[in-house]
């Protein structure tokens, strides 16, 4: 059996290609998905141009929805049943990480369609225990994006620590963080969430999204967070949010890898300024099963975690990747396999 549909990264600063592929067959333990969607991710760029390093040739894509149509498990989804898989492919299930409720940091975890092949396809396969079983309720478009971004995003929040009532600083107002910023909402009602952020109509959207403040990425906040969540792609941001934080505060930078452009930065790193009293920086490495279903649960209860989306047919890939890469595209860009 060949798959009629299919996007293959074969080699890394060439675009995906349309081949013929054989259907991939479900192993014990795993699930054979016919895909409906797949969203696209700021890290299938970073696997073609050479960034994230995939094991190719690939198909990419690691917000894929579908419904199992044949299952080599006794336990998990049954045929039928709509399921997510994320970025989390599989984890050991054995190693510290794993047994300590930290599957993102297994020295064998698999990354899908990077490390195994993913949703830009009519079929995939992945574990059983790795598909998400999606809430009825939850669109299959919208739901695509927030198993990668939403996902993340919440797991930035958890990792940032704070108690609501506590002051929440956001540097930098893309897709990630507009999504922590109405998680916020949610989590920490009591909360004042500061945004930085360079575009105005970032800031605006922000505002009306419920920000308490937010200013130009030189501005000083009105509040010193207990937490600062950084996904801009460079370092000056870092130094400036490391400035704002509050004793004891902690910087959560949300990024697969940062821009060496603007490394000479780090060169005015002030011990008594940037980290004394006890402040923090910590980074984000991938998501967990829980950080997935769990985000999938309260997007079922709160109709403002669906991210706005538009659709495109699986064989226009490349002009959705290429269109992400250099035009500001609102929303999230999801492929339609059927
Ligand atoms: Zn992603
Ligand atoms: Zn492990």
């Amino acid at each position: 059996m060949v798959l009629r549909q299919t996007q293959v990264l074969e080699r890394t600063s060439r675009p995906l290609e349309a081949l013929e592929w054989p259907r991939p067959v479900p192993k014990v333990g795993e699930v054979l998905i016919e895909v409906q969607v797949c969203a696209v991710c700021h890290t299938e760029l970073d696997e073609i141009e050479g960034r994230v390093p995939a094991r190719l040739p690939v198909i990419p894509g690691h917000q894929v929805v579908g419904a199992v149509v044949e299952s080599r498990c006794t336990k998990g989804p049954a045929v039928g049943t709509r399921v997510g898989v994320g970025w989390i492919h599989s984890a050991c299930g054995q190693c510290q990480y794993c047994l300590g409720g930290r599957e993102n940091l297994c020295p064998e975890f698999l990354g899908t369609g990077c490390h195994v092949h993913g949703g830009y396809a009519q079929y995939m396969v992945a574990p059983a225990a790795f598909a998400h079983p999606i809430p009825a309720g939850l669109d299959s478009v919208e739901v695509a994006p927030m198993l990668c971004g939403g996902a993340i995003g919440l797991r930035s929040l958890r990792l940032a620590g704070i108690e609501n009532g506590q002051t929440l600083g956001l540097s930098g107002f893309g897709g990630s963080n507009h999504q922590v910023l109405r998680l916020a909402r949610i989590l920490y009602p009591d909360s004042a969430v500061l945004v930085w952020a360079r575009d105005p109509e970032q800031r605006e959207r922000a505002l009306a999204d419920g920000a308490a403040w937010a200013g130009d990425t030189e501005q000083s906040p009105p509040d010193a967070p207990a937490a600062i969540i950084d996904t801009t792609p460079v370092w000056k941001p870092v130094l400036a949010a490391l400035a704002a934080l509050a004793p004891g505060g902690k910087l959560v930078v949300n990024a697969i890898s940062k821009e060496r452009a603007d490394i000479d930065q780090l060169g005015r790193l002030d011990y008594p300024k940037h980290l004394w009293r006890e402040k923090m920086i910590q980074s984000v490495a991938n998501v967990t099963r829980r950080d997935i279903s769990d985000f999938l649960e309260l997007a079922a209860d709160h109709e403002r975690l669906r991210p706005a989306t538009r659709t495109m047919p699986l064989d226009e890939a490349n002009e959705a990747l290429l269109e992400m890469r250099f035009g500001a595209i609102r929303g999230a860009t999801v492929l339609s396999v059927r």
